[in-house]
């Protein structure tokens, strides 16, 4: 029989990804989703297919998954901050009693359990690229708390029904991926760039640009996330693409890439912004055999495409 993989988040933009891999692959999947952030278009082509599944729930509130499990892979929640801050208390309690219910569920099944940790546990680093091992500075009251502690509290969880309910668990630091399904107005870099190239607006150039980030095609990274599933590692384990730019490189390559005529405008930088950000994957690649092989701007041109389509033909 073939493993049976639970999918939290799965009708995300990662989530739907990861669901198509492990279909493709072979694996049955169960998506628990409840649609806050994630949109039903993106599992349309799997909704049919036989070994694929759906339960409509929020998993803070409690869900059952019937028969046996081999992982519960817990992504949901929301995730581009205009979501989080958006929602506070919903990030929170997804965070808290979302994964507890997951490792619950997990525990219950001898499945082993992934948490979908992220790089906003490191906070503002000091320490450049971040390691697994550097400890993060984090603002506990700042707005981004409610993500960047959710989060950390997940560590803590997923770590506490490691040692003391001996669950199987695996722990990824997933850094900003991007690609095709994320959500045109969902409010990241990527997306917000390519929509406001596409359609002739200016581009939301936040503070002066020189913040960094280190963008992973969605590809790169659901290949690494099964690597860890599939391993036995606990972790954590860092994530993402070590390409590192700066918003306002990002943004010159998206009016490249689309040939557009907009410009930049700057706007006011959001409390608590991370200035840089750069995985160290060195984990990852001597464990994992994992690195990642599509290039910034061949993954954008993809990202386009794909965006292009959504806005429709109005698009230049
Ligand atoms: P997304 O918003 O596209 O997907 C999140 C999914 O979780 C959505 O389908 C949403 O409906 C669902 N969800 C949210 N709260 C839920 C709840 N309480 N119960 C059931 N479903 C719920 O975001 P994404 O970019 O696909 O992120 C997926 C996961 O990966 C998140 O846990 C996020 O923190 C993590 N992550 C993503 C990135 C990234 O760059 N995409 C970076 C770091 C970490
Ligand atoms: N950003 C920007 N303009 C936008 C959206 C985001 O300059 O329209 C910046 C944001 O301030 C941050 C970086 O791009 O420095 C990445 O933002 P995103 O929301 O994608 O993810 P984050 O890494 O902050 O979670």
């Amino acid at each position: 029989m073939s493993a049976r993989m639970v999918v939290t988040g799965g009708a995300g933009f990662l989530g739907s990804h990861l669901c198509e891999h492990l279909l493709a692959r072979g694996d049955r999947v169960v998506c628990v989703d409840d649609f806050s952030t994630g949109v039903r278009s993106n599992i349309q082509s799997l909704i049919a297919h036989p070994n694929f599944s759906l339960i409509e729930a929020d998993v803070a509130c409690g869900f059952t998954v019937e028969g046996p499990i081999s992982a519960v892979l817990h992504l949901a929640s929301p995730a581009s901050p205009i979501d989080y801050l958006q929602r506070p208390l919903e990030t929170m309690a997804v965070g808290s009693e979302g994964t507890r219910q997951c490792l619950e569920l997990a525990r219950d099944r001898g499945a082993r359990f992934l948490m979908a940790s992220t790089s906003e546990v490191y906070g503002e680093p000091a320490q450049h690229p971040q390691s697994e091992s550097y400890w993060g500075n984090v603002n506990p009251i700042g707005p981004r708390s409610v993500y960047d502690e959710a989060k950390r509290f997940s560590e803590a969880l997923t770590m506490a029904y490691h040692r003391l309910k001996l669950v199987d668990v695996a722990i990824v630091r997933i850094f900003n991926t991007y690609g095709p399904r994320l959500r045109p107005g969902d409010g990241r870099v990527v997306s917000n760039f390519i929509v406001q190239a596409l359609t002739g607006q200016d581009l939301t150039v936040y503070g002066d640009g020189s913040q960094t980030r280190s963008l992973c095609y969605v590809d790169d990274e659901v290949r690494g996330i099964v690597a860890m599933l599939d391993s036995g590692l606990v972790g954590p384990v860092n994530l993402g693409n070590p390409e590192e730019h700066s918003v306002l490189e990002l943004a010159q390559m998206v009016i490249a890439i689309t040939r557009s005529s907009s410009k930049i405008a700057y706007k006011e930088l959001p409390a608590d912004d991370p200035t840089r950000r750069c995985p160290d994957i060195s984990v990852a690649t001597r464990d994992l055999s994992w690195q990642p092989t599509v290039e910034l701007s061949g993954g954008l041109v993809r990202t386009t495409d794909w965006l292009r389509g959504e806005l429709g033909s109005k698009a230049i």
